[in-house]
């Protein structure tokens, strides 16, 4: 078990990087905290596998420092950390058996024989590799080879952490989704410090206690998939998490209410005020699921045409346009949806606002 913490930290790859744009990963505090489930979720190339490099010391950051359980380890090579890592591609050994594939990150630290061999079954089986296990890997396909990777880096019991970049890319949907239940488990079990990199939402909301959400280098957000979702601090975050993601609209701010495409919106308490404090690109964001969709005018409803009506089994997605915005709103499936014109009712409370991108408080 372990706590990380990154202290001012950041990465850039070229030599002498002038402007922020030079860094693949920017200026950055933050703590892991000992025994809880991370994903770090982000597109690709925002940074997710520098930042995990950074924790294991494949890279060196350009600035700050690594601490594990408070010691300072930024110059430690990644065997003197105990972190074990899991590679987006496999690094398999191909001339050897999965067993002794398994077996090698125990055998490099002298672990004694019958304990090595009871970890190999005890993952094997874990992973269904079992009857694999004297097979040569080079034969293997795809997803077995990424099991074997998941698979050592998971054999080793004294690891501090482990770090997984994105480990089921190539896995088929169903072991995938037994993978990660595993992946909670051995969690749950031994409490180990866990980092999962991905892409996919999905896969993050159901595997992490705290998902970080990074965008172009920078971590915008770590928050329960609740908070991300009722709260999320960044338009990026808004509009990445969900899906369809959070309703963005261009604003500007007059009296209390905040002025979409001619039609005022009431804000909550103080939010117009602050809003006009922070100036910039001010923008109105509300999640599809917060909208209310009403057949008649009511005061302080806005409304709207009604587009597309999509039944997707448990809800309706309805597609309105205001102006020339178009938005959508989250319906339960018993709802009528009106046929050409509506009224959207934005209740104050799920009604941000955003200066430049960032959530006013
Ligand atoms: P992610 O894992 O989120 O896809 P990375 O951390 O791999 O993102 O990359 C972040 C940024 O750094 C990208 O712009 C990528 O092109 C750049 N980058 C990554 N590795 C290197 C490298 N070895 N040399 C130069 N640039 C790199
Ligand atoms: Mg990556």
């Amino acid at each position: 078990m372990a706590l990380i913490e990154l202290k001012e930290v950041a990465h850039a790859y070229v030599a002498r990087p002038g402007g922020p744009e030079d860094y693949a990963l920017k200026r950055l505090d933050m703590v892991w905290q000992d025994g809880a489930a991370y994903a770090l979720l982000g597109p690709s190339g925002c940074g997710k596998t520098t930042t995990l490099n950074i924790i294991s010391g494949l890279i060196r950051p350009s600035e700050g420092r690594v601490l594990i359980d408070h010691r300072d380890v930024t110059a430690l090579a990644p065997r003197d950390r105990n972190v074990a890592q899991v590679f987006q591609f496999p690094v398999i050994y191909d001339t050897m058996t999965v067993f002794d594939n398994l077996a090698f990150p125990l055998r490099n630290r002298k672990v004694d024989r019958n304990e090595i061999r009871s970890r190999v079954h005890e993952v094997a089986e874990m992973l269904e590799l079992t009857a694999d296990l004297k097979r040569r890997a080079s034969g293997l396909t795809a997803d077995v080879k990424q099991k074997i990777s998941l698979g050592r880096g998971l054999v080793r019991k004294d690891v501090a952490a482990i770090l997984f970049d994105e480990p089921l890319t190539v896995i088929d949907p169903h072991l995938k989704w037994l993978l990660r239940r595993k992946l909670k488990q051995i969690h749950q079990q031994f409490s180990t410090t866990l980092i999962y990199v991905t892409h996919d939402q999905n896969e993050a909301l159901t595997f992490a206690d705290q998902v970080v959400i990074m965008d172009e280098g920078e971590v915008l957000q770590t928050g329960s998939p609740r908070e991300l979702f009722e709260n999320p601090r960044h338009i990026f975050v808004g509009y990445f998490i969900g899906s369809p993601g959070m309703n963005l609209m261009p604003c500007r701010i007059d009296g209390n209410a905040a002025i979409v495409e001619g039609a005022p919106i009431a804000l909550g308490e103080g939010i117009a005020e602050r809003g006009r404090a922070a100036g910039g690109e001010l923008v109105l964001g509300i999640r599809p699921e917060f909208l209310r969709l009403k057949p008649s005018a009511e005061q302080g409803n806005v409304p709207v045409s009604v587009l597309l009506a999509e039944n997707l089994g448990d809800f309706k997605i309805v597609t309105v346009s205001l102006g020339k915005l178009t938005l959508k709103v989250k319906v339960p499936e018993d709802q009528e949806v009106p046929g050409e014109w509506a009224y959207l009712n934005f209740p104050p409370e799920w009604t941000k606002v955003y200066a430049d991108g960032r959530l006013v408080e």
